[in-house]
């Protein structure tokens, strides 16, 4: 069975790159019936921190793509050490005592890439004794010098890889300060976890090298690798917080009223695309068309607003949410309008009560014209609360003459009749309109404007249905 890992180190937020690379190992391993695993990597004590945990857990909690198992590698540590052990005993790594700051940190011109040459001719008895004197050392990995030729793998995506093993440095496996590095915690994991496809960032790619090198010293089967192209910003650069603001975090996505399934969509779309060039898609329907294969070679643009720091997001990640926002069974959407009434402080809990099902078809009504769910407490406000103001055109269609004069005269036949349907109200404003001489419009525009503060929105006499009879009665009589 496939097992992928996506693999975090939670050192900064969830950035998006991160998320699309989660996204990535998901859908392959959905789609071959494999078993995803989210190992943090928290090797690097001093640069961890529980912030950057809580917004990797929430961010991939709220992509809604679910893991189905979770590792920490800082508690897999002895397994790391062990294994380090085990390579300097067969000769696979060496110690490396030159003091910190004193080695070679650059390959010498055409020479092969060793770190501190002198260390690696180092005898046994001569490297145990000096180690048990607790003289401080680095663990390094022997990289063959003695054979021609190099570290190749078929990377999944990319393609034929070929490094010459000149062109591989002796990397660290353990700090002198007895750490694991990335490569060796990250290796041993892989194997005895028993990860089949390593997918994650073209950043990793040169890491690659050393890992095939690692695996085979430790004896793990190699798994596949796939590396993903880089996510950059329209101006060409990598995504960083500094040059792209917020944005680059997923967090703030969701607290922009993104839904995750439009986000998942729109994440699965920077540098794949499906065979038929159908954007719109459901998870269920990634999983199907996903193919790793597929995955373009060209780094992947994120089209933020032009400005460094602008607040503006890529239109097409806005656009899916309001896609999916539309389509989505209504009852799967719900459970979010709730939380963005709640955040806002307006949730009542008669809205999961006797209000519920008025809830539901002012959701629905309104849907149509949103693109993001935090436009319920926005552009949606005049439907939710009574403070809600008047945009200038709305104002305008007030001020045509006779039109707050023929409001309030609406309000008191709508508040006498007993009927109160869309047709009712259409109705009574259709006769109204033909006793006044006036076009129905005139007070279709006006009700409009007085009942929401606007000019656009749900059928016009929809709006005074998910308002309510009281509620019109009473902003009509006020304008
Ligand atoms: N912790 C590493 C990172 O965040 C993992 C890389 C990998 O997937 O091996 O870049």
């Amino acid at each position: 069975m496939n097992r992928v890992r996506f693999a975090p180190s939670p050192t900064g937020f969830l950035h998006i790159g991160g998320a699309r690379t989660y996204v990535f190992n998901w859908l392959y391993a959905r789609s071959t019936g494999g078993q995803v695993l989210l190992r943090i990597d928290d090797t690097d004590a001093g640069r961890n921190t529980e912030e950057s945990l809580r917004s990797i857990l929430d961010g991939l909690r709220w992509l809604d793509l679910p893991w189905d198992e979770q590792h920490f590698q800082s508690k897999r540590r002895s397994s790391h050490v062990q294994a380090a052990r085990a390579l300097l005993a067969s000769g696979a790594a060496y110690r490396d005592f030159t003091p910190e700051g004193e080695g070679q940190t650059e390959r010498a011109a055409g020479e092969p890439w060793l770190f501190n040459p002198g260390m690696r001719e180092l005898g046994t008895a001569e490297s145990d004794r000096r180690a048990d004197s607790g003289e401080p050392f680095v663990a390094r990995f022997r990289v063959p010098r003695d054979r021609p030729g190099g570290a190749t793998f078929k990377d999944l995506v990319y393609r034929k890889q070929f490094r010459r093993f000149s062109d591989i440095e002796d990397f660290a496996l353990l700090r002198s300060n007895g750490d694991p590095t990335y490569h060796l915690a990250s290796t041993v994991d892989d194997g005895e976890l028993g990860i089949t496809h390593v997918i994650r960032g073209q950043d990793h790619l040169t890491n690659t090298f050393k890992h095939i090198l690692l695996l085979e010293a430790l004896g793990f089967d190699r798994p596949a690798f796939g590396h993903l192209p880089l996510l950059l910003g329209p101006d060409g650069s990598k995504l960083s917080k500094r040059r792209h603001g917020a944005l680059v975090s997923v967090t703030n996505y969701r607290d922009m009223g993104f839904l995750p399934r439009g986000f998942v969509n729109y994440l699965s779309l920077l540098g794949w695309s499906p065979k038929n060039n159908q954007e719109l898609l459901e998870v269920p329907q990634l999983v199907e068309a996903f193919r790793i294969q597929q995955v373009l070679r060209t780094n992947a643009v994120v089209q933020f607003g032009d400005k460094p720091g602008s607040a503006q997001c890529d239109p097409k990640a806005v656009w899916l949410t309001g896609q999916h926002l539309r389509r989505m069974p209504i009852g799967q959407l719900m459970p979010y309008c709730e939380h963005v009434l709640r955040d806002a402080g307006w949730w009542l809990d008669e809205l999961a009560g006797r209000r519920r099902p008025w809830f539901i078809e002012a959701v629905d009504s309104l849907r149509s014209r949103l693109n993001l769910l935090s436009e319920l407490t926005t552009r949606c406000r005049a439907y939710f609360r009574d403070d809600y103001g008047f945009e200038a055109k709305a104002r305008n269609n007030l001020e045509k003459s006779g039109v707050r004069e023929m409001l309030h005269v609406l309000a008191d036949r709508l508040d006498a009749s007993k009927e109160f349907t869309e047709k009712s109200v259409e109705q009574e404003i259709r006769s109204l309109a033909a006793e006044r001489g006036v076009k129905a419009g005139l007070l279709i525009n006006g009700s409009r404007a007085a009942l929401t503060g606007q000019t656009v929105g749900p059928s016009a006499f929809r709006v005074f249905t998910i308002i309510g009879k009281a509620r019109c009665v009473k902003r009509l009589s006020a304008v």
